[in-house]
């Protein structure tokens, strides 16, 4: 008979509170791990952004703006471009990609 032994104890009791350490951690890295919106051009002039053609998924792997001298990075993941307004995607690329230079 297993019931009020150390040994049940430490299962049932061992096991919640596993559960009670690995769940609040599994939620929040799926939490973070959720990608910004770097496209929201809600109330931003998107006049320029268009007539430069920018796009938020670069066809070509080498012209991404995070790798553009034109690009700053922001700390919710997203990067704002010098030429426009409004947020950029760091996969995004325009038709005035320029590469950084080495520092
Ligand atoms: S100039 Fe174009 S490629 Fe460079 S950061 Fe701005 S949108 Fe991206």
């Amino acid at each position: 008979m297993e019931q009020f032994t150390r040994r049940y104890f430490l299962k049932v009791f061992g096991g919640a509170s596993a559960a009670l350490f690995v769940l609040p951690q599994v939620g929040c890295s799926s939490k973070k791990e959720e990608k910004p919106n770097c496209n929201d051009t809600t109330g931003v002039d998107t006049t320029l952004r268009q007539q430069l053609k920018y796009v938020p998924k670069s066809q070509d792997p080498q012209k991404r703006c995070e790798l553009c001298q034109f690009y700053t990075p922001m700390p919710n993941g997203c990067g704002s471009c010098q030429l426009f307004p409004g947020p950029v995607d760091p996969q995004g690329s325009c038709m005035s990609f320029a590469p950084k230079q080495p520092s």
